[in-house]
């Protein structure tokens, strides 16, 4: 028999709780004939509670130990709501759990990012060992693989990039006889692994990347992600009013809107599945029988005005001191500085003597960065800044988005705008 192969992703919000678990096992009861590989995140907000637990031992604030018990004691209560108090999947979380309670008995001597992937990444292994269990309750056939024995990825804790050639090369040779096996094969999220076997993640909200990488290496015919929204939507629900569903989009239209910050869908989602053109669903766990956002190469370009907002922006103004302007040499320079210390850049403009550029706000990067270039430049820094995008924008609204803010950015190509503003409290006249 033959059965096209589909990459289904479960986020967060999608397995929070037991009736959430079994409000997935519902919807995959609807799977017909299909060959499926599952992607799961950590159960809710696990990865923010895990890295509570790393913040704890490697920074040494805290108490790591009782942040990961109360970890556990979420994680059991599902269970036991699941599957009752004896089941053979108590022994398997137990296992993986274990593996951090013996990191956080010894002092911490490794890299911060390092001791992140090695503790972070367990939400999703216990995601996926919960979910595959309860699939198999149900009598809906799982196996359960390994995500680290397909990704394979360089070293760059919690930023790390996938080795392609390998990872393709595992896909065959390891999934494939999965799914020939037949049933569903449940994996993780935001975890690969590097060459030395050690655990890697692939940033925040990585698991949407995650089933694109597996829906390109397995030729999938296609990908659908599970959200708590009907679709894609014209901004983001918590932020706007009136927002409405977009149908379909383009690849270029999705890549966009998302690199910017609509935090619907991660942005390194599309590239892999625009390079083999393979369509992305995106429907509701609320509403699985609602129509979804169609993403692929055939939908037109014809769209209302979409909105996504990106926090924790900084900008920088970076003059020369002696009043020259910011010629090619400043230019290279300061570009390789950028590159050196990973500033992630999301808008810039140059001036005669000023080089303006708005950045994302990480750890300690940008003064990293200000130290290596203040002999030679000065330098301002402003931070906790917005940055609005507005694709195929409409004036009247972006005179409201602009009520009761300072723009200290703005730049427009064609009908798509964006702008760095900071809130301004509004002043009533006394
Ligand atoms: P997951 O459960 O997969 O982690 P996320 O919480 O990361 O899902 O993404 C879904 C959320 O993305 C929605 O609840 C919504 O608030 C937010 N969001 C931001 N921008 C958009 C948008 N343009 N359309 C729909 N949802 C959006
Ligand atoms: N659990 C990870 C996170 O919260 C990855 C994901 O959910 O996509 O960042
Ligand atoms: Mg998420």
């Amino acid at each position: 028999m033959h059965s096209t192969k589909k990459v289904y992703k479960f986020g967060g919000a999608s397995v929070k709780d037991a009736e959430a678990i079994k409000n997935v096992a519902k919807i995959l009861s609807n799977v017909k004939d299909e060959s499926l590989v599952i992607v799961v995140s950590a159960i809710g907000k696990t990865t923010n509670a895990m890295e509570k637990v790393v913040n704890a031992y490697a920074k040494q604030k805290g108490d790591a130990l009782s942040a990961l018990n109360e970890v556990k004691n979420t994680h059991f209560e599902i269970i036991r709501d699941l599957f009752g108090e004896k089941h053979e999947i108590y022994e398997l979380v137990n296992d993986i759990f274990v593996a951090v309670d013996w990191i956080i008995e010894e002092e911490p001597e490794d890299p911060y990012d390092y001791i992140y992937d090695q503790i972070v990444g367990i939400g999703e292994l216990v995601s996926s060992r919960i979910l595959c269990a309860y699939l198999n309750e149900c009598n809906l056939s799982s196996q359960w693989l390994d995500a680290r024995d397909v990704i394979r990825t360089d070293n760059l804790y919690r930023e790390a990039w996938v080795q392609w050639d390998e990872t393709i090369d595992n896909a065959k040779t390891v999934v494939n006889p999965m799914l020939e096996k037949g049933g569903f094969v449940v994996t993780q999220g935001f975890i690969g692994s590097s060459s030395e076997n050690f655990t890697t993640t692939l940033g925040r909200e990585g698991s949407d990347y995650t089933a694109a990488i597996f829906s390109y290496c397995l030729d999938a015919e296609s990908m659908t992600i599970w959200k708590d929204v009907p679709g894609v939507l014209t901004a983001d629900p918590r932020l706007f009013e009136n927002v409405i569903k977009l149908d379909g989009l383009s690849y270029k239209e999705a890549i966009e809107m998302t690199y910017y910050g609509a935090k619907v869908i991660h942005p390194k989602t599309i590239k892999p599945l625009q390079n083999k053109n393979i369509p992305l669903y995106v429907k509701s766990f609320i509403d699985p029988q609602g129509s979804g956002t169609y993403i692929s190469d055939e939908v037109g370009d014809n769209y209302p005005p979409i909105i996504a907002v990106e926090q924790n922006q900084a900008l920088l103004r970076i003059s020369t001191r002696d009043f020259s302007f910011v010629a090619e040499h400043h230019m290279r320079h300061l570009f390789n500085n950028i590159a050196e210390y990973r500033l992630q850049v999301n808008m810039m403009q140059n001036g005669a003597i000023t080089f303006s550029v708005c950045v994302n706000d990480i750890d300690d990067r940008i003064d990293n960065f200000v130290k290596n270039i203040e002999q030679e430049f000065k330098v301002s820094v402003e931070r906790n800044l917005e940055l609005l995008t507005v694709r195929h924008y409409q004036k009247e609204l972006l005179d409201t988005l602009k009520k009761g803010k300072i723009v200290l950015l703005e730049e427009r190509i064609g009908r798509n705008t964006q702008i760095v503003v900071k809130n301004v409290p509004m002043m009533i006249r006394k």
